[in-house]
């Protein structure tokens, strides 16, 4: 029985889909309205329901683990040893131990999100009840609004108190997921991995909860490509007025902080500024609120002095925010649950009571658990810590910086902790002289962690020293991001529907994740102009929309101003901050939805097969990613799209690798025929770990490579990736004979040479398939 009462019972449901019997599932009451599509077979999944397409999956894209510790110490019984084929306690070894931790990282990842759905959700019924209805983009023609939840769930919500129905499921699927990371739950490291693509498509549905609901009740921009530009970078800040800093992912105390300020004509009078996720959803609420940057960006900004109070709400916040804020005397106000941060909780205490022992100085912080309290406490404390606020900048002055960069001994352990191995002790050692070039030269690669100056046993302030000697740069700061648009219009999914499956746009470039980048945000900026040059659709959000933004071409412009946010060829688009993601999965749901017209309802495995099989899209997180970001990567693999990863990547425990020489993996059903047909090594990888910037653009365009590209769209697929290795790396790639099917599909630029590859290496013509890896699917006409 749900919580509203509803449940639902079909004895017998028949479709031209499935035939299901004694389906009995509680699903609340959105299943009751009206909807012309037929219910596919598997709605509200559970843990088993798409494990054989998951198998199918699993079989082509191996796990290849890399284990990053030798040891188990989940549970008493233990610590175990797993190493060298030894089996813990309860029998489980390495493989089955990797699989689980990734099982767990991304069980922590979808519940993050939903988590952060449901508080979300609660707040906006709250406010404006649970019949507010939900508009992602009517006005625009937005009729798939929630793709996601149509395909996973079978249901179509309408209204704010419909997405509750859905939050108790993926909340239910959550806590069956973590229980089977128990010892003694699951004992096969496939099952794992299946139960770790289950996660994923969870998440991805928790992260359309949330973001379809503030997109509706928040007025944010509703699919729309021309959103408006707003300012990003801590250049942009104007510091003679009062500055509230926010940082997190759940927007609504910013919100109130912004309608504070307008109600009472404050808003010019106060710079809104905001770091991570919030920041972006700051900005789709009011474009006149600046970004700072990405998660990497705290400690710098705050030490900076600049910000007069901090707010945090959830995820990705430092977990010395309050340590840090308390040098520069800035009063944190906590504002979830989730991270009270050990402060006293003031949430029913008067305002002015609160506010007179934050700017005192009496209390370090508050816990204020209603948003509206927080917009207002926010902003009357900002006003009074303000003109004190220069006094209290923590970042040395030069002649304070040289008399402590004296005190280095070269011991070198900074750099050993620094996860990027930058030359830390010889910028340090120059700067004993008063020469900051090297700190300077730090900065661009410095990811913010402090993990140097955690490890110096000197106590030099190595982040502030780099920080300072940057004033410069960082004074420059200033650039421009098409603030987060939400979804993907129909009308742009018709245009490019076709173009995309059959290769003749050569591929759906997704820019995800955290910004902890090897070498530094710039790559991300130079990754998503290579391939926008190429006329390949670029989609960003998060941290790596920011970076994207924080580079500008030969013009001077940022590549926001440079390229259109239209779904197209071309285009740059800024889908949002880390729930928006949904929307990327979103968009290829849809081109099979509507483009192909493949039924949508409850169908997971037929519109997964036809994105695997025809939509060249792949995802690259750049950056050491968090637990989020790793169910964002398993929701997309079970969408069949391959996901890239950085260096960082390989931490997360093991790749999902594909075998080119091994021909028996790489045949599909052809549906016309029902033949097995060989259709090659497309898409190579479902997971994989690129060590430069180079190889992941590299990958990334073979990776767009599906059995589904015509002739046509296949030689272009194939011109931009023999093009990239080339200039890459120098010569042609050593696999073209799996690639080229027949000779129309050489690039006509580099015919004589590709024709005497394949001469030499005994190639021959080979079928395009009408490629599923279902054979329920042989002969259904589409
Ligand atoms: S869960 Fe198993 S492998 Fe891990 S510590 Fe316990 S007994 Fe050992
Ligand atoms: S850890 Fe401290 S003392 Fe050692 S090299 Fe680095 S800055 Fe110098
Ligand atoms: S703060 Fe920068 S320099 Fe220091 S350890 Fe982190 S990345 Fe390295």
């Amino acid at each position: 029985m749900s919580r509203k009462g509803l449940h639902l019972k079909l004895e017998e449901l028949k479709t031209e889909l499935a035939q299901v019997k004694g389906l009995e599932i509680a699903i609340g009451r959105i299943v009751e309205e009206e909807w012309a599509e037929p219910v596919g077979p598997t709605p509200f999944p559970s843990l088993a329901s798409l494990r054989d397409w998951d198998l199918k999956l699993l079989k082509k894209y191996k796990p290849m683990y890399l284990p990053y510790c030798d040891v188990c110490c989940l549970c008493t019984m233990g610590k175990c040893d797993l190493s060298k084929g030894k089996l813990g306690a309860c029998g489980l070894d390495m493989s089955k131990q990797q699989s689980r931790i990734v099982l767990l990282a991304c069980c922590i990842g979808a519940a993050t999100h939903t988590g952060h759905a449901r508080h979300l959700v609660e707040h906006l019924i709250e406010k404006y009840g649970p019949d507010y209805p939900i508009d992602v983009g009517r006005t625009v023609g937005v009729e798939v609004e929630a793709p996601v939840t149509r395909l996973v769930c079978g249901v179509r919500p309408k209204t704010l108190g419909d997405l509750e129905d859905v939050l108790d499921y993926l909340e239910t699927q959550i806590v069956h997921l973590l229980s089977s990371t128990h010892t003694g739950q699951e004992g096969d490291e496939l099952d794992f991995e299946s139960k770790v693509f289950h996660a994923g498509m969870i998440d991805q549905v928790g992260m359309e909860i949330a973001d379809i609901a503030q997109i509706s009740a928040f007025n944010l921009p509703r699919a729309d490509p021309n959103a408006p530009l707003a300012d990003i970078g801590l250049g942009t800040v104007d510091t003679s007025k009062p500055v509230i800093l926010i940082i997190g992912h759940n927007v609504p105390p910013s919100v109130e902080i912004i309608d504070y300020l307008e109600r009472n004509g404050l808003y010019d009078k106060v710079e809104v500024t905001g770091i991570c996720c919030t920041a972006h959803d700051i900005t789709r609420y009011e474009s006149r609120a600046k970004i700072i940057g990405p998660i990497s960006w705290q400690l710098r900004y705050v030490r900076s002095g600049v910000p007069d109070v901090i707010v945090v709400d959830e995820q990705c916040i430092r977990a010395d925010i309050l340590v840090e804020a308390q040098k520069i005397k800035a009063p944190v106000i906590a504002s979830t649950e989730k991270n009270c941060l050990g402060l006293a909780d003031r949430t029913n205490d008067p305002v002015e009571e609160i506010i007179s022992d934050l700017a005192g100085g009496k209390t370090p912080g508050a816990l204020i658990l209603n948003p509206e309290k927080v917009g207002e406490v926010a902003v009357k404390t900002a006003f009074q810590v303000y003109p004190n606020r220069s006094k209290f900048k923590i970042i040395p002055e030069i002649d304070e910086l040289i008399r402590e960069a004296r005190r280095c001994t070269r011991c070198n352990e900074c750099r050993r902790a620094c996860p990027n191995n930058l030359p830390i002790p010889e910028a340090v050692s120059d700067a004993a002289t008063g020469n900051l070039t090297g700190l300077a030269n730090l900065y661009e690669a410095c990811i913010g962690c402090g993990r140097c100056e955690s490890a110096c046993p000197n106590h030099i302030r190595v982040h502030s020293f780099i920080v300072k000697g940057s004033e410069r740069k960082i004074r420059e700061e200033k650039y421009k991001v098409r603030v987060g648009r939400g979804p993907i219009q129909d009308v742009e999914i018709r245009n490019v529907g076709a173009p995309i499956v059959l290769g003749e746009i050569p591929g759906v470039v997704a820019l995800v994740g955290c910004a902890n980048y090897p070498e530094g945000g710039i790559e991300v900026a130079e990754i998503a102009e290579e391939f926008l040059k190429r006329r390949y659709i670029v989609v960003a959000s998060g941290c790596s929309a920011m970076s994207i933004a924080a580079y500008k071409n030969e013009e001077g412009k940022t590549l926001y101003e440079a390229y259109p946010g239209t779904f197209e060829a071309g285009g740059l688009v800024n889908v949002g901050s880390c729930v928006s993601n949904s929307h990327i999965a979103g968009a290829a749901i849809k081109i099979a939805n509507i483009f192909a017209k493949r039924n949508l309802r409850a169908n997971y495995e037929e519109i997964a097969d036809y994105i695997h099989n025809r939509v060249g899209a792949v995802g690259l997180a750049w950056g050491a990613i968090t637990q989020k970001a790793a169910s964002i990567a398993s929701g997309f693999w079970r969408l069949g799209v391959p996901v890239i990863v950085g260096p960082h990547g390989s931490k997360y425990r093991r790749m999902l690798l594909g075998r080119r020489d091994h021909e028996e993996d790489w045949y599909v059903y052809d549906a016309r025929t029902g033949k097995r047909v060989y259709a090659g090594p497309t898409p190579e990888h479902l997971f994989y770990a690129a060590e430069t910037k180079e190889e992941a653009m590299v990958m990334m365009a073979k990776l767009c490579l599906r059995p589904n590209d015509t002739s046509k769209g296949r030689m272009i697929k194939l011109a931009n990736y023999i093009d990239m290795h080339r200039k890459f790396y120098g010569v042609m790639p050593d696999d073209i004979p799996q690639y080229v099917r027949r000779e129309s599909e050489i690039p006509v630029t580099m015919k004589d040479e590709i024709v005497k590859i394949l001469k030499d290496s005994g190639w021959q013509e080979k079928p395009t398939p009408d490629p599923t890896l279902l054979p329920r699917l042989v002969g259904v006409k589409k």
